[in-house]
C-alpha cells in the first residue's frame, strides 16, 4: 500500500460516516492525485484555477473537484464546465457571477457560502451581516444557477484549541441560524465544511459534515 493510500485509510477510521473526506492536492503532481485515487478517493480540492486546470485534463473524469480558494469573477467560466462544488464563495458579486455564467450553460452549481470565522483580517470570507442582507434581497430569489449547501469556514492558525473550538462553534451556529430562517424546508442546504489537517478532530466535534485535509494525505507542501 503506498503512502498516500495508508493516510486515507488511517484518517476514514477517524471521519465519521456522516462526514466527507476532501483531499487536498494543491501544489502536489498529477502522479499523487492518481494514487489517492486509485485508493478510492474521488473528492478532491483545490484552491488556484490554473493549477486545476492544468492538472485535471490529465486525471480520471469521476473526480469531483471543490473549489476551495478565492475565486475571481473573471475566472468563474473556466471551471463551471466541470466543477462539483464551489466552497468559497465569499461575496454576493462572485455569487451572480457564479448564477449568470451557470445560466449560459444550464448548469446549478453547488455553493458553500465561506464564513469570515478567523482573528485573522487576511481570511476571505462574509460576515453574518452579509449573508442576511445577500438572501434577504430580491437578487437572491431570482438566483435559479446556483444551490447554496452550506457554509465553509477557515479557523486561525494557532495551537490554541479552545480558540479554534470557539471558531468552528460559531460556524456551526452561524449554520444553524441560516438554516432555521431561510432553508428550513431546503433539504440540499446541509454542509459544514470546517477543519484541516491540524484541526479537523475539533471540527469533527463540532459538527463539520466536510473536512478538507491536504498534509495529512500527501505531506508538507511542495513550494509552488
Ligand atoms: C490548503 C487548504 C486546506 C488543507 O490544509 P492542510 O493543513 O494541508 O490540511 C484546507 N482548506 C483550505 C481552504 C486550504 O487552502
Amino acid at each position: 500500500m503506498s503512502e498516500i493510500a495508508k493516510n486515507i485509510a488511517i484518517l476514514k477510521q477517524t471521519i465519521p460516516a456522516n462526514a466527507r473526506l476532501i483531499a487536498v492536492s494543491k501544489t502536489k503532481p498529477v502522479s499523487d492525485i492518481l494514487e489517492a485515487y486509485n485508493a478510492g478517493q474521488r473528492l478532491f480540492g483545490e484552491n488556484r484555477v490554473q493549477e486545476l486546470l492544468s492538472k485535471k485534463d490529465h486525471l480520471p473524469v469521476d473526480i469531483q473537484w471543490h473549489l476551495i480558494g478565492h475565486l475571481q469573477s473573471n475566472k468563474v467560466k473556466f471551471i463551471l464546465p466541470f466543477i462539483s462544488m464551489i466552497q468559497s464563495v465569499d461575496t454576493n458579486k462572485l455569487l451572480k457571477t457564479i448564477n449568470a455564467e451557470a445560466a449560459k450553460i444550464s448548469r446549478v452549481v453547488d455553493c458553500l457560502l465561506q464564513i469570515h470565522i478567523a482573528e485573522e483580517e487576511t481570511k476571505f470570507g462574509f460576515n453574518m451581516e452579509e449573508i442576511v442582507q445577500m438572501i434577504e434581497s430580491s437578487d437572491f430569489s431570482d438566483m435559479k444557477n446556483v444551490r447554496i449547501c452550506g457554509v465553509m469556514g477557515i479557523a486561525t492558525f494557532t495551537s490554541d484549541q479552545n480558540q479554534v473550538n470557539k471558531e468552528f462553534t460559531y460556524l456551526s451556529d452561524c449554520f444553524s441560524t441560516i438554516k432555521n430562517k431561510y432553508f428550513s424546508a431546503d433539504p440540499d442546504f446541509k454542509e459544514i465544511s470546517m477543519g484541516m489537517s491540524g484541526d479537523y478532530r475539533i471540527a469533527l466535534k463540532a459538527g463539520s459534515t466536510i473536512v478538507r485535509i491536504g498534509s495529512l494525505i500527501f505531506g508538507e507542501r511542495n513550494k509552488r
